[in-house]
């Protein structure tokens, strides 16, 4: 199987990348942030609960969160392979992964980084936060929250994958498609 974690801070493009990715590699995108939208759309208590954390720009529990993407890995049984995007954000949902991918004799091919500057990432997010509606992407406090979530509990996740010898960095600014034949390059080259 290949297993990539897609880590960036908001705004790096994962989602946009994980499309275009999941397509080439045949893989399975799980977006733990798309899947509380969809649950919040669908006012499931789950939605519920998760939209008083990210209204805030906070971290959805770690145990909600885990219980959530262990049920949608275990949906796809068939599955060549995943793409994480926007998972795992803190060291306890990096390991509850591992051992997930552990107990089905699989394991995280590679942890594939888009590296942007904070300047550029709150431009990009006002801008989606326009264009989608996003309330998150809206208020400039929930960005700078969420971007100071991700620097302090979020880019240590970076070691973790780091001492395992799994990650690769992409320069994330420039053209999609740019940086998009940098991530293959990666996968490519380490499969
Ligand atoms: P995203 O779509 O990845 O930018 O996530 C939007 C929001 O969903 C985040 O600001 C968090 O509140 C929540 N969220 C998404 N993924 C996670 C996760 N792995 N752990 C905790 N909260 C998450």
């Amino acid at each position: 199987m290949l297993n990539i974690v897609l880590f960036g801070p908001p705004g790096a493009g994962k989602g946009t990348q994980s499309e275009k990715l999941i397509e080439k590699y045949n893989l399975v995108h799980l977006s733990t942030g798309d899947i509380f939208r969809a649950n919040i759309k669908q006012n499931t208590e789950l939605g519920i609960l998760a939209k008083s954390y990210m209204d805030k720009g906070q971290l959805v529990p770690d145990e909600v969160t885990i219980r959530m993407l262990e049920s949608e890995v275990n949906k796809n049984p068939s599955s060549k392979g995943f793409i994480f995007d926007g998972f795992p954000r803190t060291q306890a949902q990096a390991e509850a992964l591992d051992i997930l991918l552990k107990s089905k004799s699989t394991s995280i091919t590679m942890m594939l980084a888009l590296e942007v500057e904070e300047t550029e990432l709150k431009k990009r997010l006002l801008l989606r936060g326009k264009e989608s509606g996003r309330a998150d992407d809206q208020n400039p406090e929930v960005i700078q929250k969420r971007i100071d979530v991700y620097n302090n509990e979020t880019f240590p996740v970076k070691d973790y994958f780091t001492a395992q010898g799994k990650y690769k960095g992409v320069n994330g600014i420039g053209e999609i498609s740019e940086i998009f034949n940098s991530l293959c390059q990666k996968i490519d080259s380490g499969k």
